[in-house]
């Protein structure tokens, strides 16, 4: 099976076709410490994409409550041990060898892929390792809402006086979940139509419906779970990266290139979304240190891949929540979870400028520059001093142009004397 270089396992593995990549990948960044939960996201997909007959299960866009959420159910639990039995004690990262090639150090263990080739059972070898969800399990986009971690792992039970940084006893967040446009993506991996291809121009993932044929070997495969069948057309579908959009199509944008649906609504300003450049040699990204994707992901290291150990090279990106134990953490996102939480809670102050574009506006932003502005405050954060400036950042289109400007510290707007309760 060829090799090729996952820069987020900081080595090479094995896939099923030769390394290829697109000229730029669509990718983001979610901040979990700002979700609210409010699932305007999730309806706004569905409102755009997944109102159809056949499509009332479908959630492109899900937000889940963890620990015990998920959709469908147990999705990450029951790929994890999948990945545990084949594997036992060996899921393991090195997290000394790290430089420029490999952030997070190495992993020591076992992709989807790499797994499925050594299983043995009836069924042999095979290209991806995976499991078809029951029916039940898709019922619901975020069962157990708002169920905490109690005392001992059980639910409900909660530890009262757990709720201090830096970890809580008692804790849950909010998982929300879109398809990751994979470098590697396992669905495609495994498609036995070649159904599945990547876009070469912004590396979004899409399901070809005149080829698809229903097997569901990408809903078996595609470790989370995002790729889903349709009863009535009896193919599968998937988030599509609002492409329209990101081709400038959208009616309202006049020719720009806008973010997603699911993005651009969100409440919590939690999602910042856009494309960086692939460097054509390594395949990794090129160096872009003015895109806040590339400095949040690449330069900073505060957003992190979901479940890096998978294999499929995600392109969505996470700040963890900075009240979950450490070890949950280093599950979820790799061994940089500890740093990542460590520069979120006293963030520098590039970072405090960077973290004001998300949903500062609607197209998506490919540069920003930052125009310092005076000091407003002095405090010490874990031990050490932290200062606030009121720094302008300000965010640019692909051809230079500006798009939003906005300060660290939010504007006081005074209301006129007259009518002061009226809008
Ligand atoms: S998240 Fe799943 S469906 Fe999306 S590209 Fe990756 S493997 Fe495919
Ligand atoms: S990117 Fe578009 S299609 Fe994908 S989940 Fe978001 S709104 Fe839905
Ligand atoms: S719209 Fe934003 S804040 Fe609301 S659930 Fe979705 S990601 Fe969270």
């Amino acid at each position: 099976m060829p090799q090729v270089y996952n820069w987020q396992l900081g080595r090479k593995m094995e896939y099923p076709y030769e390394e290829r990549h697109p000229e730029r990948q669509f990718a983001f960044v979610f901040n979990i410490n700002r979700c609210i939960g409010c699932q305007t996201c999730s309806m706004s997909c569905k409102s755009t994409w997944t109102f159809s007959k056949g499509q009332e299960y479908m959630w492109w866009n899900n937000v889940e409550t963890k620990p015990y959420g998920g959709y469908p159910q147990h999705w990450d639990v029951k790929t994890l041990q999948l990945l545990e039995e084949a594997n036992p004690d060996g899921q393991v990262w090195d997290a000394t060898q790290n430089g420029a090639q490999r952030p997070y150090g190495a992993f020591g263990g076992m992709t989807i892929f790499e797994a499925a080739q050594r299983r043995i059972g009836p069924e042999g070898p095979q290209r991806v390792l995976g499991y078809l969800p029951t029916d039940e399990e898709w019922r619901f986009p975020n069962i157990g809402e708002d169920t905490a971690k109690g005392q001992k792992g059980a639910a409900l039970s909660f530890d009262r006086e757990g709720v201090r940084l830096p970890e809580h006893k008692s804790w849950f967040f909010y998982l929300q979940r879109i398809c990751n446009h994979c470098t590697y993506p396992a669905c495609l991996a495994a498609c036995p139509r070649k159904a599945i291809y990547k876009r070469p121009e912004d590396g979004i993932v899409l399901i070809d419906q005149e080829r698809c044929r229903g097997y569901r070997k990408c809903v078996e495969a595609c470790p989370y779970k995002k790729s889903m069948f349709r009863v009535t057309t009896r193919t599968s579908e998937k988030c599509v990266g609002c492409y329209p959009r990101i081709e400038g199509k959208e009616p309202l944008a006049k020719g720009a290139v806008w973010e997603t649906r699911c993005m651009t609504a969100c409440v919590g300003k939690i999602r910042l979304q856009g494309l960086v450049t692939i460097d054509p040699k390594t395949g990794g990204w090129a160096d872009d240190p003015q895109n806040p994707l590339h400095f949040l992901v690449k330069k900073e290291k505060v957003a992190l891949p979901l479940y890096p150990q998978f294999g499929t090279e995600p392109n969505g990106y996470y700040i963890p929540p900075r009240w979950v134990p450490r070890a949950y953490l280093r599950q979820m996102f790799g061994p940089g979870a500890d740093e990542a939480v460590e520069k979120y809670s006293a963030p520098s102050r590039e970072l405090l400028a960077v973290l004001q574009l998300f949903r500062a506006q609607q197209a998506v932003i490919s540069r920003y520059d930052i125009k310092p502005g005076p000091k407003v405050f002095e405090t010490t954060i874990n031990g050490k001093p932290w200062a606030l400036y009121n720094d302008t950042v300000i965010g640019y289109d692909d051809k230079g142009r500006e798009l939003v400007r906005v300060t660290v510290e939010e504007p006081f707007l005074k209301r006129p004397g007259e009518r002061p309760n009226s809008i």
